[in-house]
């Protein structure tokens, strides 16, 4: 239990860390480097249209990440959570979780990255979160690609030279001919491509859970499918004006998780 509670503290650290990271890599290294491009258009500048795609992936993803927190899923107060612990037939989706040391209604999974429960109240939030994050991570790997293209000019156009980068990389550090600043730009692609590809696989997988009218919470108790239409299960979460809250993660969509907090 230690071990799990310690986790709680150093994924979300690590998470703000790779954050604060990217965002000092894409402020210093990556706009300054688009804006000496002597080829770049004054009104639509590489740089600008960089800097306003990054700006918008980042606030989703930290927006998201906030709100996650924020509608943490209903917990039951310590009474009623003590009564469905001991009941035979406890209510369906009632969940102790033992990090946060609670009970909680429509619970689906902790997520040790956001310190938090999920269930269907922050469920929105959460595949969003995940979506822009790998956005985000795939996107400052191909700008840190055309960064280091350009500065070690380097060509990626063979299918293997990005896998092939590190070895390289690592002996030109050695020798001398890769500078420190641009070696840990190199790791961080890696980085990058990985954490992208992770948040978009947790992303397809959770959003074939709430296709599907299912919690991991009931795979994992094994149980039984609610029998209704897929699209019905999709407006539970991500409400009608679905598009308008995929933009913007402060937005209430009218999701069915949103009107009952509203009641
Ligand atoms: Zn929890």
């Amino acid at each position: 239990m230690l071990a799990l509670r310690l986790l709680n503290v150093v994924a979300p650290a690590y998470f703000l860390c790779i954050a604060l990271v990217t965002l000092v890599l894409q402020l210093f290294l990556f706009l300054p480097r688009m804006r000496e491009d002597p080829t770049a258009a004054r009104l639509f500048s590489p740089a600008l249209l960089h800097g306003a795609l990054f700006l918008f992936l980042s606030t989703n993803a930290l927006g998201n990440y906030v709100l996650v927190i924020q509608n943490s899923p209903d917990d039951l107060d310590a009474c009623q959570g003590a009564e469905a612990r001991r009941a035979l037939c406890p209510p369906p989706s009632t969940h102790f979780c033992r990090v946060c040391a609670r009970v909680t209604l429509r619970h689906d999974h902790h997520c040790f990255f956001t310190g938090n429960c999920i269930g269907s109240r922050n469920m929105r939030n959460f595949i969003l979160f995940c979506l822009y994050t790998s956005l985000a991570c795939l996107y400052s790997m191909v700008a840190g690609v055309a960064y280091i293209s350009a500065v070690l000019s380097i060509s990626f156009a063979h299918p293997l030279a990005f896998l092939t980068l590190l070895p390289t990389s690592i002996s030109q550090f050695f020798s001398g001919a890769v500078l420190g600043s641009e070696m840990f730009v190199i790791l961080m692609l890696y980085l990058w491509f990985a954490i992208g590809l992770a948040c978009a696989g947790f992303c397809c997988h959770q959003l074939l859970l709430i296709l599907r009218g299912q919690t991991r919470h009931q795979v994992r108790k094994g149980v039984a499918v609610r029998p209704r239409p897929w699209r019905k299960n999709l407006q539970e979460v991500f409400g009608k004006r679905w598009l308008l809250g995929l933009l913007v993660p402060m937005f209430n969509v009218g999701s069915e998780s949103c009107k009952q907090r509203d009641k």
